[in-house]
């Protein structure tokens, strides 16, 4: 008797931690193969973890990134945008 959806689901999830073995590992599969719905959310339990380990590899600051942030941030200051007043009667407007 294959697993319910149910079942592969908590399956899945535990796979993660402790993979499966043997007969359980082969049902598990079996309705994978047959049950569209579970073999999506195997996917996005694979993609999920995967996503979380990459993270976690990259706890390091961004080198890279922050002297971009930083380039932009000196020119912003450099070449302020000059605003215009033409709309300052409105702000007025605003009650307090
Ligand atoms: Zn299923």
């Amino acid at each position: 008797m294959l697993p319910t959806c149910k079942q592969v689901a908590e399956q899945l999830s535990e796979e993660i931690d402790q993979p499966l073995t043997g007969f359980k590992k082969f049902k598990l599969k079996l309705h994978l193969l047959m049950c569209v719905y579970c073999r999506r959310y195997g996917e996005q339990l694979n993609i999920s973890s995967k996503t979380i380990d990459l993270l976690a590899a990259k706890n390091k600051p961004n080198e890279e990134l922050r002297e971009k942030l930083l380039s932009h941030f000196r020119e912003c200051h450099q070449h302020p945008e000059p605003r215009s007043d033409s709309n300052s009667d409105s702000d007025k407007s605003n009650p307090s």
